[in-house]
Parts: C-alpha cells; structure tokens; sequence
C-alpha cells in the first residue's frame, strides 16, 4: 500500500464525534470536556476529534435523561447525522434515567428514540471510562463502514 492509499485509509477511518446535551446535569459534558482539552484523556489519541455539526458527525455521545423539552430537537438533530452512525450513552441518565427516572419531565431511557450501541455507566462517568467507550465505538463504525 503506498503513503498517499495509507493516508486516505486513515482519512476515511478517522470519525468525527459529536455530542447532544439531552438535559444533563452537566456532570457528563464536564467529564466530555475533559476528553477535549486534557492531553491525559484526549480522544483525538484515538484518531477522531469533536466537531461542531451533526451533519459531520460519525459517532454521536448523548448525555442526560431525555428531558420533554428536548426530545423533538434532540431527535431532529440525531436525523442529521448520516449513517452509518453510531451512538454512545454517556452516564446512567440517558440508561435508565439515575437520579431523574421517576421524574414526568424525563423520557429515559433514550433507547426508546435512538439506537444505542455503547453504554458507558457512571454518574458522571470518569474519563477513562468514556474514552474506553469511545473506542468501543470507533470498533463498531469502522465494521459498519
Ligand atoms: S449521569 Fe449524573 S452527572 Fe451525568 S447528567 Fe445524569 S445526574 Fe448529571
């Protein structure tokens, strides 16, 4: 294979994450801010980085219970996303709802609305946990491509 074919390969192996707030405490966005900006836990160690429109996005990290307000946007903006796609749940909110589950203002568990293929558990998780769950999911785009 030569320099430029490996270089392409890279390219086209190389996904874009993004992130949707479902009505988070903001325990988990710190903790994913921490894989943006910590060189310790950055992701882009694994060959993707963050970017700012789901129409780019490749593997989405949601986090929060889902909350009513949100759910129509959130649901538009994950049809952004084309496919093939593939979506992290970031804490226990978006598992099963945590602290929130009895709530009438959630609507955890978001695999009622979207396609979950990675759980990563905590509440807020640590960043290696969701580095661990990123690169779980790095695995399973590239089968899908
Ligand atoms: S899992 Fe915990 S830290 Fe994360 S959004 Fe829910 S309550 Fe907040």
């Amino acid at each position: 294979m030569t320099f430029i074919n490996r270089l392409k390969d890279f390219a086209v192996k190389s996904p874009w994450l993004y992130r949707i707030n479902g009505g988070s405490c903001n325990g988990c966005d710190v903790e994913l801010a921490t894989t943006a900006c910590i060189p310790r836990y950055d992701v882009e160690r694994l060959g993707c980085q963050y970017c700012g429109s789901p129409r780019h996005a490749d593997i989405v990290l949601i986090t929060g219970p889902l909350t009513r307000r949100v759910l129509d946007a959130a649901r538009r903006v994950y049809d952004e996303i084309p496919d093939p796609k593939v979506t992290v749940a970031v804490g226990v909110c978006p598992i099963s709802g945590g602290i929130f589950r009895e709530s009438y203002a959630v609507c955890a568990p978001i695999d009622q609305y979207f396609p979950v293929d990675v759980n990563v558990p905590g509440c807020p998780p640590r960043p290696p946990a969701i580095i661990e769950g990123v690169a779980k999911a790095i695995a399973i785009w590239r089968q899908r491509l």
